[in-house]
């Protein structure tokens, strides 16, 4: 009997939580998604996506970033972020179906509607290492969900950094040889990454896309390096 049953449940609940492996119909369970939804109800900066107590958050107030908004689903300190970030790198693929589902019920609604999605380009030895551009794969998703075209080859990227640095800073640029001005023209865009760092080097890229006619921008990560101005 217990053998049969063995063999039924598996048919009958195909997938584990992937947070608490509760053999269940989905791929978080539903007190899971509940945890995760009392998490995220804390305000967040419209603009930069840090934990803040007002809309707005000092930096930002002071600060004349380029983008106009930031979405995150979690922070660090988060139960999705074994989901997100494999030993060292960001982007493990075997938990996507989870971290989608995740956002899907924390995000969605928060999604505003844009014309175009790109890929936050990284650094071709870190795809390399990883096997994958884990940006383009959610990039792609996105871009099926909310029926809305990508592109994944405007933006390229180059390091800059002293041998002493440890961190090389990344530097975006568009890519004179995609870049079609005409088709920027008074778009709204949303750029797509695993991490968000630094808000001085998205600034830089999201002015380029305005000085280019790009009327919008806005960064869609799955998690936050924390700031230290948390309020
Ligand atoms: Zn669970
Ligand atoms: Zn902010």
């Amino acid at each position: 009997m217990l053998r049969v049953l063995n063999q039924i449940i598996p048919l009958l609940f195909p997938n584990c939580c992937a947070l608490c492996q509760l053999r269940q119909k989905h791929v978080i369970c539903s007190s899971c998604i509940s945890q995760l939804r009392n998490q995220s109800v804390h305000m967040r900066c419209l603009i930069c996506g840090t934990p803040n107590q007002t809309w707005v958050c000092k930096s930002c107030q002071y600060a004349k970033w380029s983008f106009d908004q930031s979405l995150v689903l979690c922070d660090e300190s988060s139960r999705l972020i074994p989901l997100i970030k494999g030993s060292d790198e960001y982007g493990q693929i075997k938990y996507l179906p989870a971290i989608f589902f995740a956002w899907h019920i924390l995000n969605f609604r928060k999604m505003p509607p844009v014309d175009l999605l790109i890929p936050l380009p990284e650094l071709f030895a870190k795809s390399k290492k990883r096997g994958f551009w884990f940006a383009l794969i959610l990039v792609k998703k996105w871009s099926r969900l909310t029926r809305t075209p990508y592109n994944k080859d405007l933006i390229g990227v180059n390091a800059i950094g002293t041998k002493y640095s440890e961190m090389n800073m990344p530097l975006y640029y568009l890519d004179s040889r995609n870049l079609n001005t005409h088709l920027l023209q008074n778009k709204r865009i949303a750029i797509v990454m695993p991490l968000m760092q630094s808000e001085h080097v998205l600034h830089i890229l999201a002015s380029h896309l305005k000085n280019h006619g790009v009327r919008w921008v806005a960064y869609w990560s799955l998690t936050r390096k924390p700031k230290k101005d948390h309020y």
